[in-house]
């Protein structure tokens, strides 16, 4: 079963995909100020107990940090203990998207060694700019399991240098979705396909956003859509098990 654990909440925007932030949009329907970073009433989780044992079954997988960034400098003090429950959970696998991966080397536990085998760490990038800034630096971490998130995809981005090396496991491309979505372009998710297939990495096309380009011609999709018209085209390309 996929769960969300959302430690803390609230963030600040960082870099080109976080103009139209769904966390903001969704706090600034509620009057909230999402820059107030707070520590969340369900912080510990996965390490929650009911009388039947964990309330996160063994085998979950555990969508991390959703509603914020979890190398956000407001988190600092509260990481260390996030990592501790990460650590006392072994037995689930924990996917981390970030887009704050500068800061990560400085916000690993004592004991991460190579990483941890149960911790899936993810990168956005949603340009050129941020995969040449940010790709680097990720791959020369200790990390166990890593993949690259170009979405919203802004632009056509070359991922081959990154790719090739083979410490990538998986590219998942996308489009923006919600009011004022910026455009996504049909040949830009090729070109990360491609390669993904000439690297020999997997690569998940997951939805076209609201505003999608294909050979010339613009398409608004309805959110409904977005996903299904991902899978029709038929371009993802399964991993190495
Ligand atoms: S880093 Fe993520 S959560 Fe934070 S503002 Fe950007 S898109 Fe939103």
């Amino acid at each position: 079963m996929n769960i969300t654990w959302n430690p803390w909440h609230g963030c600040r925007k960082y870099s080109e995909g976080c103009l139209h932030c769904y966390v903001f949009r969704i706090d600034g329907e509620h009057d909230i100020d999402s820059r107030v970073v707070r520590l969340n009433a369900d912080f510990d989780l996965p390490v929650k107990m009911t009388k039947k044992g964990y309330k996160v079954k063994p085998g979950d997988v555990v969508y991390t940090c959703l509603s914020s960034d979890f190398f956000l400098e407001e988190a600092d003090d509260w990481r260390e203990r996030a990592w501790e429950i990460i650590a006392a959970r072994r037995d689930l696998k924990f996917i981390i998207i970030t887009k704050r991966i500068l800061r990560a080397s400085g916000c690993l536990p004592a004991d991460w060694g190579e990483g941890y085998e149960h911790v899936h760490i993810g990168v956005t990038c949603e340009n050129q700019r941020r995969a040449d800034e940010r790709l680097p630096v990720f791959l020369n971490l200790p990390i166990r399991h890593r993949f690259i998130v170009c979405e919203p995809l802004l632009e056509k981005i070359d991922l081959l240098p990154y790719l090739s090396g083979g410490g990538i496991e998986q590219v998942i491309a996308g489009g923006e979705s919600g009011p004022g979505a910026r455009l996504c372009d049909w040949e830009w998710v090729l070109a990360i396909r491609n390669a993904c297939a000439d690297a020999g990495v997997a690569f998940h096309f997951k939805q076209t956003g609201a505003l999608f380009r294909k050979d010339g011609r613009i398409y608004r999709i309805p959110r409904r859509l977005q996903a299904a018209q991902a899978v029709r085209a038929g371009i993802d390309i399964v991993g190495r098990e």
